[in-house]
């Protein structure tokens, strides 16, 4: 692998863009690495700044489920873009993804379109605090739902508790109604509700973990976070930026038998394009300006190219329903990079979801936060370091989830496994 142009651009890059990306983790830091530049992909392969080829399985953190520069979706962004790209002033196109979202999953009746996971999460929140009247949040440690100031928060000690700020610049007081309790524990969620009886808005959680690294939820978890929802009153917020059009086609509400009251997507509905969007029953939704009080805006808010290159997305997922195939590739793909690890005696455990999953250097289990950062981090790097060399490209971090698209074939994934097998650890 050479790295002489990645090595250059990343200096030029440095001088001008703080830590020379434009979100952190691109940095390769959590991985001792200096980032790749990328000149183009295409399907499931990155071509970077010195011509090395990789096989990607990160696909821009998620949303290239169909591969990089699908035909398909480059011609229909291409036949909108042609027409003029913002005009501030509602197209047709929106409410074909508005339609075809709220046909996907049985909860959302409406939706709203922003131009970030973000967004949509903190449109989610304001409209559950807006309509019950109640500030407090509970979150989950180890979830991420955007950079926004009230989710950036870590926990402090103890099982439950205030949130404490996670970055510099977010002030406590913005983060004093954000509970945070451990993921697949219903326990202490019984005791915050309990606790603050009456004043809590939401309860916001990724319905499979991504960002600590695949964590599904445990057998009852999202069922007692729906009682407990709807006993008391609050919003059952489901983060699904990441989960919505990755696991099936829609949400996975249905592969669990709950039903969020607020959905939010994001990644996968843009085809590659900023996208974000909340969702839920019209009764809730239509509390959003300019139908209810509660604020929302956005100038770009449902862009036509966007829109369109979400459209052909889902159109294709729908039409072709890969989802059982992109399992089966990731169901094979876990089973040999777990074989050739045992081969050699590396202490692991994979936790995957339909085509998402993490490979943990950890025994496992791996069920929460904490026994997530169990993991042997400096030998992840490693890892990432060798795969990278060897043409495949990881997550730059243990924490993060790899994902399969439909262009990946049985070679691309036997040489993966191979490539693990190699590895001198
Ligand atoms: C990526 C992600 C977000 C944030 O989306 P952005 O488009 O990066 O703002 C929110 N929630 C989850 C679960 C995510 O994975």
């Amino acid at each position: 692998m050479v790295n002489k142009v990645n090595s250059r651009l990343f200096s030029q890059a440095q001088k001008v863009i703080p830590g020379g990306v434009n979100s952190p983790v691109r940095a390769f830091k959590a991985v001792g690495a200096k980032p790749i530049f990328i000149e183009k992909a295409k399907g499931q392969y990155l071509y970077d700044a010195d011509a090395n080829k990789y096989i990607d399985y990160c696909l821009s953190w998620g949303p290239m489920i169909l591969g990089h520069a699908r035909r398909e979706v480059l011609d229909e962004v291409r036949k909108v873009m042609a027409k003029g790209t913002s005009f501030g002033i509602p197209t047709k196109l929106e409410t074909q993804l508005a339609k075809m979202i709220v046909q996907a999953i049985a909860s959302v009746e409406k939706v709203r379109l922003v131009s970030s996971g973000t967004e949509a999460v903190m449109t989610a929140i304001r409209l559950a605090r807006g309509c019950t009247g109640r500030d407090k949040v509970i979150k989950f440690i180890g979830c991420y739902h955007g950079h926004v100031d009230y989710m950036l928060v870590q926990a402090g000690s103890g099982a439950m508790t205030f949130g404490a700020p996670s970055s510099p610049g977010v002030p406590k007081d913005f983060t004093k109604h954000t509970i945070l309790l451990p993921y697949n524990d219903p326990g202490t969620l019984k005791k915050a509700f309990d606790k603050y009886a009456g004043k809590i808005a939401a309860v916001i959680v990724e319905p499979v973990a991504g960002n600590m690294g695949v964590v599904p939820p445990e057998k009852g978890f999202l069922k007692a976070l729906r009682k407990m929802c709807t006993k008391n009153g609050s919003v059952l917020i489901f983060d699904e930026v990441i989960t919505g059009f990755r696991v099936r086609y829609g949400s996975v509400q249905k592969l669990f038998g709950v039903k969020a009251d607020l959905t939010c997507l994001g990644k996968i509905i843009g085809g590659g394009f900023p996208i974000g969007a909340c969702g839920g029953k019209a009764s809730l939704m239509d509390n959003l300006a300019p139908q209810g009080k509660v604020y929302q805006a956005g100038t770009l808010s449902g862009n036509p190219v966007c829109v369109a290159a979400g459209i052909a997305t889902l159109k294709l997922l729908k039409a072709q329903n890969p989802y059982p195939s992109l399992e089966l590739a990731a169901q094979r793909l876990c089973g040999g990079i777990s074989e050739a690890l045992a081969e050699r005696r590396v202490e692991h455990t994979i936790n995957r979801v339909a085509s998402m999953f993490t490979l943990f250097f950890n025994p496992g289990p791996v069920t929460d936060y904490t026994s997530a950062a169990r993991s042997d981090t400096a030998r992840y790097a490693g890892y990432f370091t060798a795969m990278l060399k060897a043409g495949i490209y990881l997550p730059p971090s243990q924490f993060e989830a790899c994902f399969v698209s439909t262009q990946h074939t049985r070679k691309d994934l036997s040489k993966t496994v191979n490539a693990v097998r190699k590895i001198v650890f």
